[in-house]
This record gives C-alpha cells, sequence and structure tokens, in this order.
C-alpha cells in the first residue's frame, strides 16, 4: 500500500519567472560555445570541410521540414476545436510564463510512448505532446502542465537553436552531455512553476517513471532515494555519458525545488570521469528523435570532413613515393647502360624486360609511365607522365629544401 504524499502548498514562493535557468546551465553554456566556435572556425577554414558544411547543412534543413510536415499532416493540431479543454490549459500555462505567442501544440500517436518534445522550423514553434502522455495524464491536470510548461522551457531557453549552432561542443565528451542535463534540469524549473503545484509535477515525473497506471501511485520519496543508493561506478558512467538527468534525480531535483534548498549532491566513481572522456555526446533516447539523429549525421559529417582530407594527403603522399623509388631504380639502370654500352639509351624498353636490367615495368600508382626524354644523358632527366621527375616528386615532399 501506499502512503499519499504529504499535501505541500500549490504555489513555489521560491520561483519567478526570472529565476527558472539553472544556474550550472549558463557556467556550461561558456565552454560549449568556447568549444563549438573552435571546431566551425576549424570547418570553415579548410575549403573541404566548408563544401561539407553545407551539403549537411542541406540535409539537416531537409530532415526539419519533413519532420515539420510530418506534425503538420499526420498530429493533431491543438485548437479550440480539436482537444478544446487541453487547448484551454495550454493557454493558461503560456500566459504563466509569460510565452505571448502560444506555440503550435501537437498530439502524436506513437505507439505507447510517454514522451513530449518541442521543435522549431522556418521561424515557427512547435510543442508535440505524444497521445499517450495526454491519456495518461488528462487535458487539465497539474501533469500535463508540468509537461507542457517543461516544452515551452526549451523554446524559451532557444535550445533548439543551441543544438544546431552548438553541435560541436554538444558532441565533446562530458561537458556536451552536462550541459543538457543543464537544458532538463532548467526545464523541469519551467514545468514545475508552469504547474504551480509539487504533488501534480512530481507525478508527471513518477508517470515518466513507473508508467501511466502505476506511476501516479509511487512514494516519490522512496524513488528518489534510489539516486543516493545507487552510486556504483557503471550509474556514474550512465550518469555522465546521459544528456538527460536520470528520471530517479529529476524526482529528487523537484523534492528540493519544493523547499528552496540545493539538494546535497552524493558523490560520483572517480574512475566513471575518465572513461566518460572516450563516450561522445549526442542525444540518444531523448524526445526529438529525428532531430536529434540529424544532429548526430551533423557531428559525423563534420568529423569526416575533418578526416577525410588527412586521409587524403596521406594516401597521396604515398603514391608518390612509390613513383619516386620507380624513377629511382629507372634512373640506376639507365646509368648502368651508359656504362655498359656507352652510349644512352632512348627508351625505357631498353632497360625493362627478361634479361635486361630491371625484370618486370615498375607500375606508377596513377596510371604514369616512365620516358626518357629526347638526347637525355642522365638517368635524372627520366619522367613519369603524371608525376613528373625525381627533382619534380621531391619537391613536393619538400618544397623549401629546393630553394635553397
Ligand atoms: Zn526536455
Ligand atoms: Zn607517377
Amino acid at each position: 500500500m501506499n502512503t499519499p504524499s504529504p499535501h505541500l502548498p500549490p504555489s513555489l514562493p521560491h520561483l519567478s519567472r526570472n529565476t527558472l535557468p539553472a544556474e550550472k546551465e549558463n557556467t556550461y553554456f561558456v565552454f560549449v560555445v568556447l568549444v563549438s566556435v573552435l571546431l566551425w572556425m576549424a570547418l570553415i577554414m579548410t575549403i573541404i570541410g566548408a563544401v561539407y558544411g553545407l551539403v549537411i547543412a542541406l540535409f539537416v534543413w531537409l530532415g526539419h521540414g519533413l519532420l515539420a510536415a510530418h506534425l503538420r499532416a499526420e498530429a493533431v493540431r491543438v485548437n479550440e476545436r480539436q482537444l478544446p479543454a487541453l487547448h484551454a490549459t495550454f493557454l493558461t500555462v503560456c500566459q504563466q510564463l509569460g510565452v505571448s505567442q502560444p506555440p503550435g501544440l501537437y498530439v502524436l500517436q506513437s505507439g505507447g510512448a510517454l514522451n513530449a518534445f518541442a521543435t522549431r522550423f522556418a521561424g515557427r514553434d512547435f510543442v508535440v505532446v505524444f497521445s499517450d502522455m495526454l491519456e495518461a495524464l488528462g487535458p487539465s491536470s497539474p501533469e500535463i502542465k508540468f509537461i507542457l510548461g517543461h516544452e515551452l522551457g526549451h523554446l524559451k531557453s532557444k535550445h533548439i537553436l543551441k543544438q544546431t549552432l552548438l553541435a560541436p561542443g554538444l558532441f565533446c565528451p562530458l561537458i556536451g552531455p552536462a550541459y543538457r542535463r543543464a537544458w532538463e534540469t532548467t526545464c523541469d524549473r519551467y514545468g514545475a512553476f508552469a504547474a504551480q503545484d509539487m504533488d501534480g509535477s512530481l507525478r508527471a515525473m513518477l508517470t515518466l517513471s513507473g508508467g501511466k497506471d502505476q506511476g501516479r501511485l509511487l512514494d516519490a520519496e522512496a524513488f528518489a532515494s534510489q539516486h543516493e543508493e545507487e552510486r556504483g561506478f557503471f550509474v556514474s558512467l550512465h550518469e555522465l555519458s546521459s544528456s538527460y538527468p536520470t528520471l530517479s534525480r529529476r524526482v529528487r531535483d523537484l523534492r528540493a525545488l519544493q523547499t528552496g534548498q540545493t539538494a546535497p549532491r552524493p558523490p560520483r566513481n572517480p574512475f566513471a570521469y575518465f572513461f566518460a572522456l572516450f563516450i561522445p555526446g549526442g542525444n540518444l533516447g531523448g524526445g526529438g528523435g529525428a532531430a536529434n539523429g540529424l544532429i548526430i549525421v551533423v557531428v559525423v559529417g563534420l568529423l569526416a570532413a575533418m578526416a577525410i582530407p588527412a586521409f587524403q594527403k596521406v594516401r597521396e603522399a604515398s603514391q608518390l613515393k612509390v613513383c619516386l623509388n620507380n624513377e629511382r631504380m629507372l634512373s640506376a639502370a639507365f646509368d648502368q647502360a651508359v656504362l655498359e654500352n656507352g652510349k644512352p639509351p632512348t627508351s625505357v624498353a631498353e632497360l625493362v624486360g627478361p634479361g635486361k636490367y630491371i625484370k618486370q615495368m615498375p607500375v606508377c600508382l596513377n596510371g604514369g609511365t616512365y620516358v626518357i626524354p629526347r638526347g637525355a644523358t642522365s638517368g635524372e632527366e627520366i619522367f613519369c607522365t603524371v608525376h613528373g621527375t625525381m627533382e619534380n616528386i621531391q619537391r613536393k615532399f619538400n618544397p623549401a629544401a629546393v630553394r635553397h
């Protein structure tokens, strides 16, 4: 049997519209901006990176457009005639949070998932609530106010824009996920402030944790204590690499919010920080699946844009080296032929073949053929039709050395 939660006052005296963003969100923001600016600059300065960047931007734009189209065509747009009770609740929440132009609210059938997300396309904001979430919480409850307030928090904090502009920084291990977790903490504060009801806010979180029937019956204190009790290496690593605070922690933070105190921070396993360095940020299992998938595509593309030119350089260098060695071999054969015959050979065919100086024709990896120029007196004059003479190739390896 469950003991009902003690009655809590309906309003939150410690919170006002101005104190909703979590403090550490601003701290992490500075770091993520710094990393992102550096990575964007590196990308733009390499021309090939800029080209990749444009192609990726085009795909992100297309993906977002399709997501927005999916919502507009398949999801139910909430208004006075469609789900009017939810519409009225949404307007109340917008007013409470000082949102003067309410974004489009949509209800989307999503195979039983209890979730909601916010997104933005072509200057239009969207809040999306999955239909099972709406069924679990009802259209007018403080619980649904919490959820709507949370998503409006993402829009008010410009998280969708930041997700794109700061993609490189968000991909960084440790700092990226930490910054995203701060977003969620901020938005839970928006949700609680929108609901003006701690019991309801907690029940919304418990529904996310325990499901639509049994979740609301859970004991918030017991669930919150899981956060203090489960502190091993893997739980720490999970926390550090994930872009959401754990559900038990979010319940604990909401309970602390009610009293205006900061909850004590149970320690993490120090080794987990080291291993978390190797787990890049991203947003797996979060709200807007399609948008998040695109962000991952962007980041992989950025890395590819940086890696591919480097890889090509290495490959080109090894091809040059093979050709240089071929020319050295032919040059030595040329000089030997001069010694033996008393006159320089006039074609490579005189040097290569069974019983001659070189058994098989050396192969240039870029399809060049080797030529002895008319009137050549030294093996150094032999050239490749693609790469030129030995001197040409050596100059490519070390341009400065030849000038002196
Ligand atoms: Zn969120
Ligand atoms: Zn060659």
